[in-house]
């Protein structure tokens, strides 16, 4: 922890749930970083679809998201 992790599309500073994110949809060494909004238009899916997946992340005990 301690780095600043910014969204590469908006530079916008993202929360762990956005960098978990990231972590679980995309490549695991992540050279850019997406926001949800950006990570939503990057994978064509809806924000309300990203924020299930984090739901669902958090009720499976992903670590990423605590
Ligand atoms: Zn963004």
């Amino acid at each position: 922890m301690g780095k600043v992790t910014k969204c590469c599309v908006c530079e916008r500073k993202l929360d762990k749930n956005a960098v978990g994110l990231n972590n679980k949809l995309l490549d695991k060494n992540l050279s850019r970083l997406f926001c949800i909004d950006c990570l939503a238009a990057h994978l064509d899916v809806s924000i309300e679809d990203l924020n299930a997946k984090i739901t669902e992340f958090k009720e499976q005990g992903c670590t990423l998201f605590l």
